[in-house]
C-alpha cells in the first residue's frame, strides 16, 4: 500500500551540522505515528521537513505518492499543530478557526459552516463568539486542533501539542486525540520526548536518536523487545543487570551474573566470556522458591509506595539493585531488610554485549 508520508534517503544539513542522517521512512494511511527521543534527536526537523518549513539536503519527500520535495508549505496537504496554540488573539474563535478558508477564499457561508463543524468535533461548538483568552489551555488547544481540521488535511503534523497543559488535562486530551484520529481516519504524525504517552497514543512509535531512527516499533513491541540498551532504558523502567557469558547454545546464552546462573533466550548469542548486560522489567521479576531456577536471592532495602503499584528494590549478592514491581493488593507490604529469592524467567531476559 501506497505511504501516507515517505521519506526517501532524507538527509538534513545545517552548515556542517547533519541534524538528519539517511532517513528512509514509510508512515501508513490512516495510522497514528509518533517520533520519540530525547531534545535534540532530530524529530521537529523531520516534521518540518514534511510539513515543507525546512527543505532536504539530499533525498525526496512523497505525501500520497506524490513528490512534495519542492512543494511550498501551504501548498502541501498537511497542517502542522503547535504546542503554543498560535492562535489570533483579536479574533473569535469562529474567526481564528474559518481563517485558513479565508486565505483559501472559500465563500462566507461555507466556510461558517465548515468552521463549525469543525468545533463541534472538537467540542467546542459551544462559544464561538469567545476570544482565545476566554478560554483555557486545553480548550484553546482543541480549537487549534480544529482550525487545523478545517482543511481536511490528509495528514496533520502535531508537535508535542500537548505539552504545555497540565497532567490530567494531558490525558484527558490523549484519550481524545486519538479517538477522534480513528474517527477521522486522518494520518497523525505526532512528535513528542514523552515515552508514556507516545506508548498510550500510537499505532507505531519511531524512536530517534542522533538524527537516526534506531528502533521502528508497535508500542508494545518496542516496551517488550527494545532492540537496544538504550531503548531498553528509554521506554518505561528497566533493571540493568551486568553478568558475563558462561556458555553459548542455540537460540539461549547462560549468563552468570547476580550471584547465580541464568538462562537467557536470545537470537545470536555471544560466545562465552562476552561481558553483557541483561534487562528486564520490574513487572516480569517474581519472588519464588529459594532453589528455582533463574533466580537469585537479595535483601529488601526500599519499598515505594505508588499507589497502583509497590515497587520493591532489593540488593543482590553481587551488589546489584534489582527492582520488582507489583500490584498493591491492600496486603502489608514486605518489611525492609527481608531477604528474598527473585526469579528472572529467561524469556522476559534480554541480553546485550557491552
Ligand atoms: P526537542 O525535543 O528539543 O525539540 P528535537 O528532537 O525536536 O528536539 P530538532 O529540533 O529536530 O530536535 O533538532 C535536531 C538538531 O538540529 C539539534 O541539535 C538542533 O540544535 C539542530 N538544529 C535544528 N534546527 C536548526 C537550525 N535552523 N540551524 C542549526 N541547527 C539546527
Amino acid at each position: 500500500m501506497q505511504g501516507a508520508v515517505e521519506l526517501r534517503g532524507v538527509v538534513k544539513r545545517f552548515n556542517t551540522f547533519t541534524a538528519l542522517r539517511r532517513m528512509d521512512l514509510t508512515i501508513r494511511q490512516g495510522e497514528f505515528f509518533t517520533m520519540l527521543g530525547a531534545s535534540g534527536c532530530g524529530k521537529t526537523t523531520t516534521l518540518r521537513l514534511i510539513a515543507g518549513f525546512e527543505l532536504p539536503t539530499e533525498g525526496h519527500i512523497l505525501i500520497d505518492g506524490q513528490d512534495v520535495s519542492d512543494v511550498p508549505a501551504h501548498l502541501r496537504p498537511v497542517h502542522t499543530v503547535f504546542q503554543s496554540y498560535a492562535l489570533f488573539p483579536h479574533l473569535s474563535i469562529l474567526d481564528n478557526v474559518s481563517f485558513p478558508l479565508t486565505v483559501r477564499r472559500v465563500p462566507r457561508r461555507q466556510r461558517l459552516e465548515r468552521a463549525r463543524a469543525a468545533l463541534d468535533l472538537v467540542q467546542m461548538g459551544g462559544f464561538p463568539d469567545r476570544k482565545p483568552s476566554q478560554l483555557s489551555g486545553g480548550q484553546q488547544q482543541r480549537v487549534a486542533l480544529a482550525r487545523a481540521l478545517v482543511n481536511e488535511p490528509k495528514v496533520l503534523l502535531l508537535d508535542e501539542p500537548l505539552g504545555a497543559l497540565d497532567l490530567k488535562l494531558r490525558k484527558e486530551m490523549q484519550h481524545e486525540l486519538k479517538q477522534m484520529q480513528r474517527r477521522l481516519g486522518i494520518t497523525f504524525v505526532f512528535v513528542t520526548h514523552d515515552q508514556e504517552e507516545a506508548l498510550t497514543m500510537s499505532d507505531r512509535i519511531a524512536l530517534m536518536r542522533g538524527g537516526e531512527i534506531i528502533q521502528l516499533d508497535t508500542p508494545s513491541g518496542l516496551y517488550n523487545a527494545p532492540s537496544s540498551l538504550y531503548a531498553a532504558e528509554f521506554i518505561g523502567e528497566t533493571n540493568m543487570i551486568p553478568g558475563r557469558v558462561v556458555e553459548a547454545g542455540a537460540g539461549r546464552a547462560r549468563v552468570e551474573a547476580l550471584g547465580g546462573h541464568f538462562d537467557v533466550a536470545c537470537s545470536e548469542p555471544p560466545a562465552a566470556g562476552a561481558a553483557v548486560t541483561l534487562t528486564i522489567r520490574p513487572e516480569r521479576v517474581t519472588p519464588v522458591a529459594a532453589n528455582a531456577s533463574n533466580s537469585a536471592g537479595g535483601r529488601l532495602v526500599d519499598v515505594d509506595f505508588i499507589g497502583t503499584d509497590l515497587r520493591l528494590v532489593y540488593t543482590m549478592s553481587d551488589g546489584t539493585r534489582v527492582t520488582l514491581r507489583r500490584q498493591n493488593t491492600g496486603a502489608a507490604p514486605p518489611q525492609v531488610g527481608q531477604g528474598a529469592q527473585l526469579g528472572l524467567a529467561a524469556d522476559d531476559l534480554r541480553l546485550f554485549v557491552t
